[in-house]
């Protein structure tokens, strides 16, 4: 299960921020390994591929909450971006207790690699997976 990989109670504190800064957030502990989603949903709203790593939502602290917009991209999963600069900054799962975070917005290092790629198979045509990471045809269930 997505999300899992977490490691509880590391001391790194992560810092993270949309385009203009309205939406600040902070991870606590270490970032698990991120996915790339190659869903249709994923690269229509992040413009290409969609990076992101689950943490715990008790993990993440979030200053201009009022600043974020939410999408209901499906029925269980809402997205969440900047309503002012429209940086995509969430993709929250609203039933579970982690929420995926975009590592485009995090400030700095990340301290992380990119662990596989998800939903290849609605890639877009324009581009080839080269990097020799895992690849699941669609999102583990
Ligand atoms: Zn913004
Ligand atoms: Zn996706």
């Amino acid at each position: 299960m997505k999300g899992r990989q977490y490691r509880q109670g590391g001391s790194a504190m992560h810092q993270g921020s949309c385009l203009c800064g309205a939406v600040r957030f902070t991870v606590e502990g270490d970032l698990p390994g991120p996915d790339a989603c190659h869903c249709s949903q994923c690269r229509k709203s992040s413009g290409h591929y969609f990076a992101s790593c689950d943490v715990p939502k008790a993990a993440l602290k979030v200053e201009g909450e009022d600043k974020i917009g939410w999408f209901q991209s499906s029925e269980k999963v809402r997205r969440g971006f900047c309503s002012v600069c429209g940086s995509s900054l969430f993709w929250d799962p609203v039933f579970r207790d982690w929420i995926g975070v975009a590592m485009g917005a995090f400030d700095g290092a990340t301290d992380t690699q990119l662990a596989k790629h998800i939903f290849v198979a609605d890639k877009g045509d324009y581009y080839e997976i080269t990097d020799g990471l895992p690849q699941d045809l669609y999102p583990p269930s």
